[in-house]
């Protein structure tokens, strides 16, 4: 195998997908590897797919791809221990083309996906884990395989090996993750009759909903949990940073178990039958934690360059445009054939300039602030869930005394100034 490509890409995710395939649409010729038995064999999602990003590679995508339902409704709860207050959006135009996101099984999109790039031209190798890029005079010229004669050669690589990147390890471009930049992930999909998820979620046909869960489903940590709809089956997942799990120390499978056992959770689950337990690290360290993502004859996409946005719970999207953009520097560096750092630097300067450097910077100390100050998901969500249950008791005091009440009962728990200093410190976080 040691043949020459235009192109080697390492992980055949959205990120290295997206990339081969518009690599391939342009003429270049392709080599896409991944370790998996197939693409998406091992990789994990909590689900939501975003239209926009796949759009602009494939044009109404959702005739043909293997997706479960569109999201039509994004409901939000702040979770105490008997109780949740609940607040989201449901419309019915998301339900229609051009829709806005959906839920899928990562197992057959990615499939399906990287099939998409192998019609288009790449070439896709599964069940060979590169185990180093070749570099040679300060450029990379090729990676090493587990496969004998496994040197392949390119002008460029791509390294969209997800969260744990050993390549880009490898080539100093990251050093080994902080506990607080990554986030540990259980999930688990429970197999449920399609018509019990449409009762239980208020939903009708090929219709979807995502619940993000905060407070009471990490035990006050760090993290959030989730619960979405697939067409026969729920994802449920929980997770927290690495650094919450190991202080508070949390064992990721007691916390899912935790959640499913949740008196808030449990009856959407009842009767289900488990059908798959996974778990994944997520790169949360956001804007700071990006490392190098152009070197010679190297660009990093996705994950493995941290574009994730933990906030906003987006990172396929992300990963496809990073793709994308990475595929469209190679291009531009084949008409000139020059594959140097300068040169690739096109796909940095692309990506800063794009939405997802700029979410990623506004956000850039959130996950750090969240981390330092515990007490928004420790103690604010269960004040606010005593607050509601008061202010929604009807007990003969006037509305006004019961504002007053509320406000109140949260000033003497944490008293004024504190409140107010946390008040302007979360805003500073997500302004
Ligand atoms: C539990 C969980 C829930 C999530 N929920 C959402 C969500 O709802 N919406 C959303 O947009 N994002 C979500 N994310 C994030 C999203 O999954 C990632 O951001 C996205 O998958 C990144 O894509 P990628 O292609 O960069 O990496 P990956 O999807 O991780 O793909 C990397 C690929 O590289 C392969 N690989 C790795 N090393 C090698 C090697 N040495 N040789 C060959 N192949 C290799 C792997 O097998 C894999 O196929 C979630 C993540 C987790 C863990």
């Amino acid at each position: 195998m040691s043949e020459k490509f235009d192109v080697i890409v390492v992980g055949a995710g959205p990120a290295g997908t997206s990339c081969a395939f518009v690599c391939a649409k342009n003429g270049l010729n392709v080599l896409l590897i991944e370790r998996g038995e197939y693409p998406g064999s091992k990789n994990v999602m909590g689900g939501v797919l975003y239209r926009k990003q796949m759009e602009e590679l494939i044009p109404e995508f959702w005739k043909e791809a293997p997706l479960e339902r569109p999201v039509i409704e994004q409901r939000f709860w702040m979770m105490d221990k008997e109780s949740v207050v609940q607040f989201g959006y449901k419309g019915l135009e998301w339900g229609q083309e051009p829709y806005n996101n959906f839920t899928v099984l990562r197992a057959q999109f990615d499939q399906w996906f990287a099939r998409k790039a192998v019609e288009t031209g790449a070439l896709l190798i599964n069940e060979t884990v590169v185990t180093e890029c070749i570099v040679e005079n300060g450029k990379v010229i090729g990676v090493r395989t587990d496969r004998p004669d496994g040197e392949v050669y390119a002008d460029v690589v791509v390294l969209a090996d997800g969260v744990n990147s050993l390549l880009g390890k490898q080539l100093g471009f990251h050093k080994e993750f902080r506990p607080d930049e990554v986030a540990l992930t259980v999930m688990e999909v429970v197999n449920l009759p399609k018509e019990k998820i449409n009762d239980r979620f208020n939903l009708e046909e090929n219709q979807g909903c995502t619940v993000e869960i905060f407070g009471d489903s990490t035990k006050g940590n760090l993290g959030t949990a989730f619960l979405y709809t697939n067409k026969d089956s729920l994802n449920i997942g929980v997770g927290t940073t690495l650094s919450s799990m190991i202080k508070a120390k949390l064992k990721p499978y007691d916390l899912l178990d935790y959640l499913k056992t949740h008196p808030m959770v449990k009856p959407y689950l009842e009767g289900g039958e488990s059908a798959e337990y996974l778990a994944h690290l997520i790169p949360e360290g956001g804007y700071r934690s990006v490392p190098k993502v152009a070197g010679n004859g190297v660009v990093v996409v996705g994950d493995a360059a941290q574009l994730v946005n933990a906030i906003h719970r987006e990172g396929s999207n992300m990963a496809m445009s990073s793709g994308k953009m990475a595929a469209e520097a190679i291009i531009e560096a084949k008409k000139d054939d020059n594959y140097s750092e300068a040169s690739l630097n096109r796909y940095k300067d692309a990506l800063y300039g794009s939405f997802i450097m700029k979410d990623l910077e506004k956000y850039k100390d959130a996950a750090h602030i969240f981390e330092k100050h515990p007490q928004y998901l420790r103690d604010y969500v269960p004040m606010m869930n005593r607050a509601a249950s008061k202010f929604f008791t009807v007990d003969g005091t006037s509305k006004r005394e019961k504002q007053k009440e509320v406000l109140k009962s949260v000033t003497d728990e944490r008293g004024t100034f504190k409140v107010l200093k946390d008040i302007y410190r979360a805003w500073k976080a997500v302004k």
